[in-house]
């Protein structure tokens, strides 16, 4: 049978349209689970361990998520961005081993089974110890079972069978030994010091524990008759002070003024109704705040006498306020320089339990240290009478005691911002105990070092150098002691003869052996003082101390029992957590090895902004604007929320909700189609197909270029751990340069060219390349669908594109003359393109292949690319050069018909014989055969 004219051929199946089973739609929420059940059956960590042996390492040092909730959009950030550098080192060459922490011990869990006791009305205090930490113990192991899951569901790869824990018996024990380091090097000493402590949880907190909220508090006005000063006009007058901490008052034992603050020694001639200050009294203020004393106390008509400079009151001695009821010491008056006119009378009084400067200034001039109050903030037997009284319950008792005493000048109540606890938000108090510190100034120069090492440190962003620096250099020494139960007990015993503690190795290596064997409940079990004093010392010579260590030494330590210990390389690569922990793991984690190492634990530090809403507001129940993870899992999937990661700067705070994940999900569909499209045109690609570089056309070899650049690109990242932008190249790459300009110029030449023309076989040379290297580049990031895009092209029941490396890129496609040529003409191209849109608007041309533009050109460019390839990179079906002194593009129409087959439109068309409807090149490639 011959082809009828009457009847045109239908050429459609004579064209080679991408083919492929990789579906449109991700469907990534059922997708996902299927791939990690693959990859746990292929043991993918294990092999990827095993054939990475003997590569250079890479360690980052997880830095452990507290055991306590489901995880948190900010987990799952944290966790994602390890990944992608984790995974990210390991495809770039290196053996990238990651083994995933947990903080177990500490307060908020002890918190929580206390909570569960109120609500089933039982004591803790009757709880044996062993039990309570039982309890906490099962509690923890439940929340890390349930955040292992979790962090596994966002595509996290890792040593997830071998994770450690603060609370495995190894950690224990390499902690205890840790603490063992610094009670035999002599930094860790026992001390009275003022502390954040929390009445209702009973113990001390430490700075990150705190938040700041409104408080009101119930203030005094005190008068402190001089006794003794230097002038005799001031014998018999009264300094006054305020402060919005009355029951600090039985606490008292001096009085600090500014040395150049001007006060005004002042006669009362009259007072207001209610005023507690009396005629005759002559009153010392400082002179900046009268007005306002005059106000709060209620002064009435009055003379100043004289004013005087605070340095006059050097040597000046006082009376205590509550003088003649139990308080019958002298306080005397000390300048202070932190004493200031902001507000108040210009007058501080001193309790050196109950304030850092109160406690430095009375160090400084040897002052007692009374312990006023009890870890449940009652009033002890040393504030005569008020012992028992709830300290934030002592106000009015305090009132009555120094109206009794004719001291007490004016009461009132203020709202001001105050510290609270962050876990049981009641307020906390200052107050002196003796707790165990690291001394950050000792021989041992923790504090020298650290800044030392801080220099050392590569810092990403580097204005985390600064801030870990100036937190640092400001710190007092480091208070470990907390008086609870759950987590590792200082092990140490003090001689109750000299009151030093017992520096003896012998006692740290059995306590060590010990909780390697039975955790640190070893430290809590009957006889513990003699198994661990050992042979020939009496355990009724030393107090065991009870104490537990604070988590941040614990988690601080972590590097000590999980590289070391696991062959891995100290100090780590890398240490990556939000920019919060400056203060917190960062910091606890360098004074913590620079006291046992000399150095830092880490080389690199890198720190990410906090997730917030898309208005830029915190996350909050109350809001109703929290995005879970888990919500976006089961929405979008995992690699959304991976590529919203990448997506990100991450240096900066980051933003989410529903319209910024419905954008990463568009972004996401367009990168899958170039993937599809990629899989599609790949039909059917054999080896023998491939062209030499030296044979494939300059636009070929301008794809390859681009490749050495983002090459260059992802690889200076890995070494740098800075990833700003690297992924929304690679998205720019796809959509810019593929997808909008080389993709669719070579779709004529893919699909209607003769299968062996050396135009198409150069274009799937390229394609095959691109193929390996997106889905390679996008393996750390789009961990479930690069594998999907890789598994299409090359199946293999065994096979994944996580062990791979990324490509190896041949130096010589980089040709900086070509990019520069070719930069040059997509600028000339979209001179053409916009002649064409026009004469599109205007419904003169369906489409590009309908025109047969000119360009004009000056001389030097005419020669840039014949006509036949300008036509090719315009996609048009014809194209002439002109000449002109500036380029300038003008449409035309393409003479002759359309070709049934390509759509190009050609005069050649209708000339042939057999296949009167195609082109020459269509009529050929259809004579040939599939
Ligand atoms: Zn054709």
């Amino acid at each position: 049978m011959t082809d009828s004219p009457a009847e045109p051929r239908d050429y459609r199946g004579t064209v080679f349209l991408p083919k492929t089973t990789f579906p449109m739609k991700g469907d990534l929420p059922k997708r996902e689970p299927a791939m990690l059940e693959r990859w746990a059956r292929l043991d993918l960590w294990r092999r990827l361990r095993a054939q990475s042996k003997g590569r250079e390492p890479f360690v980052l040092h997880d830095g452990p998520p507290y055991a306590n909730g489901h995880l948190h959009i900010g987990h799952a950030l944290n966790k994602i961005l390890k990944d992608v550098i984790n995974r990210a080192a390991q495809m770039a060459g290196k053996d990238a081993d990651y083994v995933p922490g947990w903080d177990c011990h500490g307060l908020p869990i002890e918190w929580k089974v206390e909570e569960e006791y109120r609500a089933r009305g039982r004591d803790k205090d009757a709880v044996p110890v062993l039990d309570f930490r039982a309890e906490c113990r099962a509690y923890a192991t439940h929340w890390l079972e349930v955040q292992r899951e979790e962090f596994i569901r966002l595509g996290v790869a890792g040593d997830w069978t071998n994770r450690y824990a603060t609370m495995d018996f190894e950690s224990e024990a390499a902690i205890a030994g840790e603490i063992g380091k610094f009670l035999l090097n002599g930094s860790l000493y026992r001390g009275l010091r003022p502390v954040m402590w929390s009445p209702v949880e009973k113990t001390a907190l430490a700075e990150a524990e705190i938040e700041y909220h409104d408080h009101v508090s119930p203030t005094l006005h005190a008068k402190f008759r001089l006794l003794k000063a230097g002038a005799a006009d001031l014998v018999g007058a009264d300094v006054v002070i305020w402060t919005t901490t009355p029951w600090t008052i039985p606490g008292n034992r001096a009085v600090a003024y500014g040395p150049e603050i001007d006060y005004a020694l002042v006669h009362v001639e009259g007072v207001s109704e209610g005023s507690l200050l009396k005629v005759g009294d002559r009153l010392l203020v400082a002179l900046a705040l009268l007005p306002a004393f005059e106000k709060e106390a209620g002064l009435g008509a009055h003379s100043i006498r004289r004013v005087l400079k605070g340095a006059e009151l050097a040597g000046a001695i006082a009376a205590h306020p509550l003088r003649g009821a139990g308080y019958d010491f002298d306080v005397p008056l000390l300048a202070g320089d932190f004493v200031t006119t902001e507000a108040g009378t210009g007058f501080v009084h001193i309790a050196p339990g109950h304030g850092e400067d109160d406690f430095n200034l009375g160090r400084a001039h040897g002052l007692p240290i009374p312990e006023t109050v009890n870890d449940d903030g009652t009033f002890t037997r040393h504030a005569p009478g008020f012992e028992g009284l709830h300290v934030f319950k002592a106000h009015t008792a305090i009132y009555e005691a120094m109206r009794g005493c004719g001291t007490l000048a004016a009461t009132g109540r203020l709202t001001h911002s105050y510290p609270h606890s962050w876990r049981s938000k009641k307020p906390v108090i200052f107050r002196a105990t003796p707790q165990w510190f690291i001394a950050m100034d000792d021989a041992n120069a923790i504090r020298a070092k650290a800044l030392d090492a801080i220099a050392k440190t590569r810092f990403v962003p580097e204005a985390g150098r600064n801030r870990l620096a100036s937190m640092i250099a400001a710190r007092p020494d480091w208070c470990i002691s907390r008086q609870r139960a759950w987590g590792v007990p200082i092990p140490v015993f003090v001689s109750k003869q000299s009151g030093e503690p017992l520096r003896d190795p012998a006692i740290i290596e059995r306590v060590v052996e010990a909780f390697r064997a039975e955790g640190a409940d070893a430290w809590y079990k009957p006889g513990a003082a003699a198994r661990f004093l050992g042979p020939g010392r009496d355990p009724a010579q030393y107090e065991q101390v009870m104490d537990i260590v604070d988590v941040w030494f614990e988690s601080g330590s972590t590097h000590a029992f999980v590289l070391p210990p696991r062959g891995l390389p100290f100090p780590a690569d890398l240490y990556l957590e939000g920019s919060d922990q400056h203060r917190g793991w960062f910091h606890s984690s360098l004074l913590e090895s620079v006291g046992t190492n000399g150095v830092a634990p880490f080389k690199a530090v890198l720190t990410h902004g906090f997730v917030l809403d898309e208005q830029g507001r915190k996350m909050s129940k109350s809001l109703g604007n929290v995005t879970a993870p888990q919500d976006v899992l089961r929405q979008y999937g995992a690699d959304i929320l991976r590529l919203w990661v990448m997506n990100s700067d991450t240096a900066l705070d980051l933003r989410i909700g529903p319209e910024i994940l419905k954008q990463q999900a568009e972004l996401y569909r367009r990168i899958r189609n170039t993937l599809r499209w990629l899989l599609g045109s790949l039909d059917g690609f054999t080896e023998a197909e491939t062209l030499p570089y030296g044979e494939l056309p300059e636009l070929e070899r301008w794809v390859l270029h681009r490749l050495t650049e983002l090459d260059r690109r992802i690889r200076t990242a890995v070494e740098s751990h800075d990833w700003t932008g690297v992924y929304p190249e690679i998205h720019h790459f796809c959509a810019a340069d593929l997808s909008a300009f080389y993709f669719d110029i070579r779709k004529d030449a893919l699909y209607c060219d003769h299968a062996d023309s050396p135009r198409r076989r150069a274009c799937r040379t390229v394609l095959d390349i691109l193929h390996r290297c997106l889905c390679t580049w996008l393996a750390p990031v789009l961990v479930f669908s690069a594998e999907e895009a890789w598994l299409a092209r090359f199946p293999d029941e065994e096979g994944s594109v996580h062990l791979l490396d990324f490509m190896f890129i041949p130096e010589g496609w980089k040709d900086e003359a070509l990019a520069a040529k070719w930069a040059r003409i997509r600028d000339l191209r979209g001179l053409v393109t916009a002649e064409l849109e026009k004469a599109r608007v205007a419904g003169v041309i369906g489409s590009s292949l309908q025109a047969a533009p000119a360009l004009a050109l000056p001389p030097a460019e005419a020669a840039l690319l014949p006509p036949e390839q300008w036509a090719e990179i315009c996609i048009t079906s014809g194209f002439a050069i002109e000449e002109a002194a500036a380029p300038a593009a003008r449409f035309a129409p393409a003479p002759g018909a359309k070709c049934a087959r390509c759509w190009r439109v050609l005069p050649e068309v209708g000339a042939s014989a057999r296949h009167p409807a195609l082109c020459r090149r269509c009529e050929e490639a259809v004579e040939a055969g599939p």
